[in-house]
């Protein structure tokens, strides 16, 4: 099978290709900030692999336990993205941190999901890094792969 047909199945594909520097820089900013959910936006150009990762500022004063998204900072980040134009929604993978809980879809995130598409946690605690595809009903694992 060859890797466009393993990467394009639908709804939502399997294998998610991301550069290690941004997933580097994702890391080390989540670190710098141990105690607080962070939260990020990974951009992809045209193609896989993401390859840019901007942070984007949690406006809320107790960060530890959630995240609220800088309302300008999100929308500068995705403005010009298929995701927007709901073209497609493989140019965004959103990013957050779980300072103290597994990397993986809290009832919050589940409840507040503004988009059909990609999502990646980090978990501060047990180092592990999770993506998802959410297809509007079910949070479906994804397979990270760092390149
Ligand atoms: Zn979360």
């Amino acid at each position: 099978m060859s890797l466009a047909e393993l990467t394009d199945v639908v709804p939502g594909k399997r294998i998610i290709y991301i550069r290690k520097s941004v997933v580097t820089s994702a890391l080390d900013y989540a670190k710098g900030n141990p105690s607080d959910e962070v939260v990020g936006v990974f951009r992809a150009y045209d193609e896989w692999p993401f390859q840019e990762f901007i942070p984007i500022t949690n406006i809320l004063e107790e960060k530890g336990g959630e995240y609220k998204v800088h309302p300008q900072e999100i929308m500068d980040a995705i403005k010009d993205t298929k995701i927007i134009k709901k073209d497609s929604n493989c140019d965004v993978m959103f990013f957050h941190t779980h300072p103290n809980w597994l990397a993986y879809p809290s009832m919050t995130d589940i409840n507040e999901a503004a988009f059909q598409g990609y999502y990646s946690i980090y978990s501060i605690k047990y180092d592990e890094f999770n993506a998802f595809y959410f297809d509007g009903i079910m949070w479906k694992p994804r397979v990270l792969c760092v390149c």
